[in-house]
């Protein structure tokens, strides 16, 4: 079951859980304070190592279908953290598939711009 945290004020941009939303809980295996603030995950159009595979959309636009990731939703802290940790140097994604190992749900790790790319999307986007 998905949990929520209280943040200290300071921190307080890191995440909050919407468990009003109709989706909620969106994604299964996450086992901190859901985090709802990267609902659209900032690393959709950039290399990242979540395990998602690659589909194609009906204008024929290779896309991520990230539906088995928890890395930007598994605890406000840890999900703001590895976020920020790829966004220091965004790689554009280029469509190729995703052959990075899966990162444990919510660890934050560095970007390996000498692995293969990784690929992001959703479906009718
Ligand atoms: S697979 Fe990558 S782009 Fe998709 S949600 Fe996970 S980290 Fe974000």
């Amino acid at each position: 079951m998905a949990h929520t945290e209280q943040l200290p004020a300071e921190e307080a941009f890191k995440g909050f859980t919407n468990t009003d939303c109709p989706y909620f809980p969106c994604h299964p295996g996450v086992e901190r304070a859901f985090n709802c603030l990267f609902c659209y995950c900032p690393l959709n159009a950039y290399e990242c190592p979540g395990p998602y595979r690659v589909i194609t959309d009906r204008h024929g636009l290779r896309r991520k279908d990230c539906s088995a990731c928890t890395l930007p939703h598994d605890g406000y802290r840890e999900s703001w953290a590895f976020i920020q940790r790829w966004l220091r140097r965004p790689v554009p994604w280029d469509g190729s598939e995703q052959t990075r190992l899966p990162a444990p749900a919510g660890l934050p790790q560095r970007p390996s711009f000498s692995t293969a790319h990784c690929r992001m999307g959703m479906a009718g986007r």
